[in-house]
């Protein structure tokens, strides 16, 4: 009915956006979905996320921001487990998603759904509820498993994205070699995907007074090269360790690793071993997790950001780390070559640079006078939330869904 707010079923199934963001399998995909329901919210949307029942605490419906409900679901036990073993819980997923809406007697206008586990359910409930279906894949599990870096995901995996690439509404790709991906291993219709990037707080992320963080997280003058994100195979850090001891350490430098949890536990014990044997221990800081609030100090400590991985959907670290004002050398995967364009925002290295390559690169990073944080933050400044769920609304009124506020 003309007047009457757009309602959208958001599935985020195997991943909480209440999670500890850094672990085994939270990470940018959590940020995207706290942020985009936010701004959807803001922009007039009813948004339900629905996520899996991963503890005892959680249950029922949370209300997270202005239009914006947290449910979670039953549907295998309520802990914490194993991604394919989601996936035999999917149809018992969809169906408490049918349940909640009838038992409230509401109607969705639209599924979305992020990533393949989601886009299966996802599929049941547009075809039960005759809604379009819109979906991001976050990771494109042929393209991963092409740079051969990390576990090979399952062939399990591939069909059913194979299947989805064809079947939804919509995709929304994050970067267009996503859709490229999609479209050339998948067989997607390009006219059915949109590329719309992810985004960043730009109010959460932004340049601070360097002396002040670096006091706060009792760093001195020495060089800081930062990584920050899961703890995995395809993320490079084995290469950036071996690039460390290629740098010189007399002015003093320190490699800080952020990210992991306890599933993490043997992958960081690997790479501390390594950092042993490249004589580079003294200088690798190992942090583990940490709070997504507290990364802008981080970032704003750092002399440079690494982000040298084999594979990458999008690359939120990047962005956030230029926002700060930080720049980057990074692998060119995911949206690097977009949006590092200019000297003083950093550098793209090809996929399989080598360590020595990207200590080169490091060293030039390090050891030159420090960017403007204001100039490098200016060429991610259209990366805003807000900004970026306009031109997501824009996609759920190609298939016939639109804000009829106008935005609140
Ligand atoms: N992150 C965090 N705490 C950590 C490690 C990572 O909050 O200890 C966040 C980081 O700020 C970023 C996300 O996790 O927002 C990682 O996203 P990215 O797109 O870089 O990688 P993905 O996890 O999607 O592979």
């Amino acid at each position: 009915m003309p007047g009457d707010k757009q309602r959208v079923a958001l599935l985020s199934v195997h991943s909480c956006p209440l999670g500890r963001i850094g672990g085994k399998d939270t990470g940018g995909m959590s940020i995207y979905v706290r942020e985009i329901a936010d701004e959807l919210g803001k922009q007039g949307f009813l948004v339900d996320i629905f996520t899996r029942r991963h503890g005892p605490e959680h249950g029922g419906v949370m209300e997270l921001d202005h239009n914006v409900r947290l449910i979670h679901l039953q549907a295998g036990p309520d802990r914490p487990i194993d991604k394919m073993q989601v996936y035999e819980h999917l149809r018992e997923f969809a169906s408490g998603m049918e349940e909640s809406r009838r038992h409230n007697g509401l109607h969705y206008h639209l599924v979305y759904s992020h990533y393949w586990l989601s886009g299966c359910a996802g599929t049941m409930l547009r075809q039960r509820w005759g809604v379009p279906h819109v979906m991001m894949f976050h990771t494109v599990g042929a393209a991963k498993n092409a740079s051969g870096a990390g576990e090979p995901e399952p062939e399990l995996r591939i069909e059913n994205e194979r299947r989805l690439a064809r079947e939804c509404e919509r995709i929304i790709a994050a970067t267009e070699k996503e859709k490229g991906e999609l479209v050339h291993r998948y067989g997607a219709l390009p006219e059915r995907i949109k590329v719309v990037p992810c985004g960043v707080n730009l109010d959460r992320f932004r340049p601070m007074d360097r002396r002040s963080v670096r006091q706060r997280l009792g760093f001195g003058d020495e060089k800081v090269i930062l990584y920050v994100g899961r703890i995995e195979l395809v993320k490079g850090i084995e290469r950036l360790l071996r690039a460390t001891s290629y740098l010189d350490n007399d002015l003093g430098l320190r490699l800080v690793i952020i990210g992991g949890d306890e599933h993490s536990l043997g992958e960081i014990e690997r790479l501390r071993g390594l950092a042993r044997d490249l004589h580079i221990e003294e200088t690798v800081d190992f942090r583990g997790l940490v709070e997504h609030e507290e990364l802008p100090h981080f970032y704003n400590a750092a002399d440079v950001c690494a982000v040298v991985s084999y594979y990458e959907s999008f690359g939120l670290v990047a962005l956030e780390s230029l926002a700060c004002g930080t720049p980057v050398v990074a692998s060119d995967v995911g949206i690097m070559r977009d949006i590092i364009r200019r000297d003083e925002m950093g550098c793209v290295l090809s996929v399989d640079h080598d360590p020595p390559a990207l200590a080169h690169m490091l060293a030039k990073y390090i050891s030159r006078p420090a960017s403007d944080p204001l100039l490098v933050r200016e060429g991610v400044s259209h990366f805003g939330w807000a900004n970026i769920a306009r031109q997501v609304n824009e996609v759920f009124s190609e298939v016939g869904v639109s804000d009829s506020q106008g935005g609140t």
